[in-house]
């Protein structure tokens, strides 16, 4: 490498005319040691010279075929790797083959960089709403420090979804899902997660919260939702039906799990209101 770097002063944008010198010098050595000697010995033989001239230029030749070649299928790779713009010109060269090559193997290790964060956001991103899919929501929590995992979390499910699907058409019910996910997301507090379970099923963690206080700010949100509906189903607001547990610390499937059976309660029981957690309180909280 530091070879490379010292001589590449010598055709700084051509790595083929750099060898080239190089070797054009290393060939003509017994040419020019033959000079230098006839010249000072006086023995000089004309034929010998040009026979000598003659094999130095086929040599240089050979070498500069040689060189060619065996640099092609480089010059193919860097061609490769360096995409050509939208209306086929290539890319401005870098510099030689080698420094091309290398910018070509960095744009593409940048690229598949790029590629790989935007997978793995994807992977942990409902795509219908941009908010936290399963995957995201299991992560963040996992995430938190030990002393901190802790708070409530909620299971939350529309009414009577399906309803929406089949009297306003698919649209309006993804266009439904995004406002409620807008509509958790902007109620909940900074610290809190918000995720979509799946379907027309949201998890909550009301991060280092007492029960009431995550009651409370769900019974906001069902209020909210009479007052400024998120969409109507033949004059009536969409509502949603909450199941809410304790968690702290403990297996947070099971948590999620008690939350998901009193979002049941809360379903059988007539929808629109949230219950806690039996194993917590057996108390029903109309919202
Ligand atoms: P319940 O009050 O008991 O929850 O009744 P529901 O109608 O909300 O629940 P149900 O499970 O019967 O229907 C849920 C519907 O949600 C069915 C499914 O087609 C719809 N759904 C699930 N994912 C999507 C989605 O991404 N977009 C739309 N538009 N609909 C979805
Ligand atoms: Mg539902
Ligand atoms: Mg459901």
């Amino acid at each position: 490498m530091q070879f490379y770097l010292a001589t590449s002063f010598i055709f700084p944008r051509s790595l083929r005319l750099r060898i080239f010198a190089i070797c054009f010098l290393a060939t003509h050595l017994p040419l020019i040691g033959y000079c230098v000697w006839g010249l000072s010995t006086g023995r000089i033989a004309l034929f010998e010279f040009v026979l000598l001239t003659l094999a130095t230029v086929l040599g240089t030749a050979l070498a500069l075929f040689g060189i060619g070649a065996l640099l092609d299928p480089i010059h193919a790779l860097a061609a490769a790797l360096n995409p050509k713009e939208e209306d086929g010109a290539p890319l401005p060269e870098v510099g030689d083959v080698i420094q091309t090559l290398y910018a070509g193997v960095h744009r593409a290790a940048t690229a598949t960089r790029a590629q790989m964060e935007d997978l793995s956001i994807a992977a942990l991103e409902d795509p219908l709403t941009g908010i936290a899919n399963r995957r995201g929501f299991l992560e963040q929590v996992q995430a938190l420090p030990a002393h901190q995992r802790k708070g409530c979390l909620a299971i939350v499910d529309i009414d009577f979804f399906k309803q929406v699907n089949d009297r306003l058409g698919h649209d309006e019910g993804d266009r439904v899902l995004c406002a409620f996910a807008d509509r958790l997301s902007s109620q909940i507090r900074r610290a809190d997660m918000v995720a979509r379970w799946g379907g027309e099923e949201f998890a909550i963690l009301f991060h280092e919260c007492i029960e009431d206080e995550a009651d409370w700010t769900l019974a906001r949100l069902a209020a909210r939702m009479r007052e400024e509906p998120i969409g109507t189903v033949d004059g009536h607001p969409i509502t949603f039906s909450a199941g809410l547990c304790c968690w702290n610390d403990e297996d947070i499937e099971a948590a999620l799990h008690s939350a998901d059976e009193a979002l049941y309660e809360a379903k059988r029981s007539g929808r629109d209101r949230t219950c806690r957690a039996a194993s917590v309180a057996g108390q029903e909280v109309g919202s």
